[in-house]
């Protein structure tokens, strides 16, 4: 092999730069020319692919988002769009592609393999959905960025007799939202896997003040069928009956942002070498990710047709610790 591409896709998730630093070097350090694709799936599609040298990808580790850049690329959901693609990685001489981004875009690294094109996939997206890797890049720093978030409610919480609520990302997923409650010590928590009933919720908040308790604090996916919105609306319009007031914090894209923590730093950077050393094995249409500590690859196939479940028992302990 002579030459490999890389992109980044999907939501942007802090740790994709030392992904991409991790690749570039490694596979430099396998004798191979590393090319960097622009904008996801879409730069494939139009060709905006350059060549990236060692120096190239200095400095970016600490950074936040994707020097490469990021797109949502309909296109590439249709055969025409794959078909384009291909068309860019054969023209430039790409032999082989690493595609780092989570479940939409592995479905998209999936499509490229069964159209014959060697590529492997590196688990990253801050919902920590994706099969085939216990945890994925960005998680550790997005979780961090709610428990900022968590600390400072509880201090303005803590002054005053309202409840809180936070909204975290995750899509579908309530990985986040579980997890910031029990890391943040919130008193709630509210996950699409698990229905909630707004009166329970009301009553488990009142509950704390009676315990003695100097804030509420609720975490709540965005995915969850009572968000922060639906919820925020029940709260406001049963106040009176409720005798307490909520106040709704939505962290929105505040979750992405920021420099990736250790965790996430070293995470990425081991992905991306074991990629690359998939590529050199001829592993191809796999998922890199880690499971019990150790880097491993999944077949897109199971990766793409597999759903990851939460753990229930953490879901359990979050309602004990709390
Ligand atoms: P995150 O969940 O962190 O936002 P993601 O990878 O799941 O990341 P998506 O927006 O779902 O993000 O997908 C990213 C890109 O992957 C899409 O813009 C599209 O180009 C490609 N993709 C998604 N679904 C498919 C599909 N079914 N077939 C081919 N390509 C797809």
């Amino acid at each position: 092999m002579k030459r490999i591409g890389v992109l980044t896709s999907g939501g942007d998730a802090p740790g994709m730069n030392a992904a991409i630093r991790a690749v570039v070097r490694t596979g430099i350090a396998k004798g191979w020319e590393v090319w960097g694709v622009k904008g996801g799936y879409q730069g494939l599609i139009t060709g905006k692919i350059l060549p990236l040298g060692a120096r190239d990808v200095g400095g970016i580790m600490q950074r936040g988002g994707t020097i490469l850049g990021s797109a949502r690329a309909p296109e590439f959901k249709t055969e025409e769009g794959q078909l384009k693609a291909l068309r860019t990685l054969n023209e430039q001489g790409i032999e082989a592609l690493v595609v780092i981004g989570g479940n939409g875009s592995q479905t998209g690294s999936g499509a490229l393999h069964k159209l014959g094109f060697p590529v492997v996939g590196v688990a990253s997206t801050i919902d920590n959905d994706l099969y085939g890797s216990e945890t994925t890049i960005g998680v550790d720093t997005a979780l961090n960025i709610s428990l900022e978030a968590i600390d400072r409610l509880k201090t303005t919480a803590s002054s005053l007799q309202r409840a809180f609520m936070l909204e975290v990302m995750g899509r579908d997923c309530g990985y986040l939202a579980l997890m910031s409650a029990i890391a943040g010590g919130a008193e709630a928590c509210v996950i699409p896997e698990v229905e909630t009933d707004p009166e329970d919720l009301a009553q488990r908040l009142r509950a704390a003040y009676q315990k003695g308790k100097e804030h509420a604090i609720v975490v709540v996916a965005e995915g969850a069928k009572y968000n922060a919105e639906t919820l925020g609306q029940y709260f406001s319009s049963h106040r009176e009956r409720l005798g307490f007031d909520l106040r709704v914090t939505i962290l929105g894209h505040v979750q992405r942002g920021g420099a990736p923590t250790a965790y996430d730093r070293i995470l990425a950077s081991r992905l991306a070498a074991g990629a690359t050393e998939a590529l050199a094995r001829g592993e191809f249409g796999v998922l890199v990710g880690l499971n019990q500590s150790k880097i491993t690859t999944t077949p897109i196939e199971v990766v793409n047709s597999s759903k990851k479940e939460i753990d229930m028992e953490l879901f359990e302990l979050a309602k004990i610790l709390d």
